[in-house]
């Protein structure tokens, strides 16, 4: 049973991710994404159903556009991958035949399917879509609003995560503004601090404080891994990326995190 509700999560976690990684390309060079029609980059061609089956599609024309033969960017199976294995990783994680895990679930993968637009645009862009960030908010209400209706959460509960969103992002505000005047130029970008907020959302009081800690890290090592493996064309730095992993890990790891810290001081 479990077997087979992972095949389910890995066919949607294709079918998502590359609708997902549209979305992103779209909102990154300013296209129209409700209305316009997946077309080839190259020929303008319109894409067929049948042309649009993630990975399959790529492999069997040899990643060229079927119309014009031109080459179709190794970032459609790429990020479509990727978005199967960080959903696989979630289901492995998180999954269990209980109501209370099965909203979990729900709620965490809308959630990843966010953070992975807001990473794609990012990294693309240096700009955090605040749409990707508002869809999240709003899924965090609604999917919280079916948590409490069940009795899953309490009221209090609600407020510390709300509380936990508001300070995160009160304190990176004033951490990017004192950073600001030391380094004399824009330390972290307000689409950063957001994101921050929306995490806070999800993570509650203790997840909050292991995202911030992990996001240095990962950031750090990103920055690392740039700039030996590329000469990076501007000093920008795209903070979106390691901020967005490191939420989705702790959507995951973040109650054993939590659980071995303090087990480890008390
Ligand atoms: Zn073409």
């Amino acid at each position: 049973m479990l077997i087979y509700y992972g095949v389910l999560t890995a066919v949607f976690g294709l079918v998502f991710g590359s609708f997902l990684n549209c979305t992103a390309m779209r909102i990154a060079r300013g296209e129209d994404f409700v209305k316009g029609r997946s077309h080839c980059m190259s020929c303008s061609h319109e894409l067929s159903a049948a042309d649009l089956i993630p990975v399959l599609s790529y492999l069997f024309h040899r990643g060229r556009c079927k119309y014009c033969g031109a080459k179709v960017s190794i970032r459609y199976p790429i990020t479509e991958l990727s978005f199967m294995a960080l959903s696989l990783g979630l289901y492995m994680g998180i999954f269990d035949i209980s109501l209370g895990a099965v909203i979990s679930f729900f709620k965490y993968w809308f959630l990843t399917g966010c953070l992975f637009v807001i990473a794609l645009t990012d990294l693309e862009n240096f700009e955090i879509p605040d749409g990707a960030l508002i869809t999240g908010a709003i899924s965090w209400l609604i999917f919280t609003a079916a948590e409490l209706v069940l009795g899953i959460h309490d009221i209090k509960w609600v407020l510390h995560h709300l509380l936990a969103g508001l300070l995160v992002g009160g304190v990176m505000l004033l951490i990017s503004l004192v950073m600001d005047k030391v380094l004399g130029r824009d330390s972290m970008g307000g689409g950063d601090i957001k994101l921050f907020s929306l995490l806070g959302l999800y993570l509650g009081y203790a997840g909050t404080y292991e995202l911030v800690i992990l996001s240095c890290i990962v950031g750090l090592l990103f920055a690392g891994a740039r700039k030996v493996l590329s000469k990076p064309a501007t000093k920008e730095f795209p903070f979106g990326p390691s901020i967005a992993l490191s939420g989705y890990l702790l959507l995951i790891f973040g109650d054993m995190l939590t659980n071995w810290y303090f087990g480890f001081f008390m």
